[in-house]
């Protein structure tokens, strides 16, 4: 784990640039860093020169800093904290980030918001916005299953907020969280079950007394999944990078790989070193481009093995550049389907079919 670090950005610069040796085993692995030089470097330009905190949004947000810094520093939380400087010091373009902010509010608004909690309901599965849109059945399914083994398992189509948290607009985002944390507990919802490992992040920081878990672990303790025959073929994990600090999760969405029949190679950055696919703190804004180089670098290390990830937003990025899955897809034990990249106008059809259609 990281050390604690200062919550006001002055004293978080300021220990960044004190505490960061610049020791380079970050750079190395970044291109952000690599062109802007070390944190602490940025720290100090940063107390200097408040231009210096737009270069925050250079950066995914991805974690592999945290992850291999050997001071256990979190670089990531300053460049998450130089964004929202920036937001609060109007140095941000909204206009630049329009298209993901107003994504978020749409997919939260009432047209595309469901709570169908059956009676006694205090478990709920929160499958996000990118599951539904692509694989509204794959919704559908994962919540027979969990009915199985509850009857009372409702399903939540709701926002988590993760747009404006990244983004910086930590006003919104704590406007978003509240509504939702109001919505669930004013509901009696005690547990959520998530597929989204963005939406996993962002629900663990509510301010209730919930649990939550990801139904990738939920499955794999039960017979939910059965197992399959064997030797269906070879595949890569991507491990999307808001779980690289979660080990059960990583575990169990293997465990169901195999269940379903596959082998495991892995990919040489993978876990607590995983790459984020691009898409990470929406960098395109500011770096077009930046999806297609990442999912290509992640291609390349796949050496032509599907890949398999547990995030469907990671899914549609590696979909550009290799045959792509979401562990979802290999469950239903039939061929892996050929997936065609869809329209944005037919995953928010989608997600509005899921809102309308009576469930299991
Ligand atoms: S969070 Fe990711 S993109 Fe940002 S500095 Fe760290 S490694 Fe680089
Ligand atoms: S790994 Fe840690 S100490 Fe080394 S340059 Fe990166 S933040 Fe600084």
């Amino acid at each position: 784990m990281t050390e604690p670090m200062p919550s006001n950005l002055h004293d978080l610069l300021d220990d960044m640039a004190k505490r960061c040796t610049s020791c380079g085993v970050c750079v190395r692995s970044c291109d952000f860093l690599r062109r802007s030089g070390s944190p602490a470097a940025l720290a100090r330009q940063g107390r200097e020169d408040g231009a210096v905190l737009l270069r925050a949004y250079e950066c995914s947000l991805c974690g592999l800093c945290d992850a291999l810094c050997p001071q256990r520093l979190s670089p990531a939380a300053m460049f998450l904290a130089m964004r929202r400087e920036a937001v609060k010091t109007g140095r941000v373009d909204a206009k630049t980030y329009r298209p993901w902010l107003s994504y978020e509010k749409l997919g939260g608004a009432l047209p595309f918001r469901r709570y169908a909690l059956p009676p006694g309901c205090t478990t709920v599965f929160f499958p996000g916005c990118s599951l539904p849109g692509s694989r509204p059945q794959a919704v559908l399914s994962l919540l027979a299953a969990l009915r199985r083994g509850d009857p009372a398992v409702g399903l939540v189509l709701d926002c988590c907020g993760k747009i404006s948290h990244d983004l910086g607009y930590g006003e919104s985002f704590e406007r978003i969280s509240e509504s939702l944390r109001r919505r669930l507990q004013g509901s009696g919802v005690r547990r959520i079950l998530t597929a989204c490992p963005g939406c996993d992040l962002m629900l663990r920081k509510l301010d209730g007394d919930f649990e939550v878990r990801g139904i990738y672990e939920v499955l794999t303790e039960g017979d939910a999944v059965a197992e399959t025959a064997p030797n269906r073929g070879t595949v890569a994990v991507h491990d999307p990078c808001p779980s690289r600090f979660d080990p059960k999760r990583q575990q169990a969405v293997r465990e169901l790989i195999r269940r379903a029949g596959y082998a495991i190679e892995e990919l040489p950055e993978h876990g607590r070193t995983t790459r984020c696919c691009g898409q990470g703190g929406m960098v395109e804004g500011v770096r077009p481009g930046a999806v297609d180089r990442e999912a290509a670098r992640i291609a390349a290390q796949g050496q032509g093995r599907p890949l398999v990830s547990s995030c469907a937003a990671c899914v549609n990025a590696l979909g550009r550049r290799a045959e792509a899955y979401h562990v979802v897809d290999l469950l239903g034990g039939e061929a892996l389907p050929s997936r065609r990249p869809l329209s944005s106008a037919r995953r928010w059809f989608n997600r509005l079919r899921l809102r309308l259609t009576r469930l299991p």
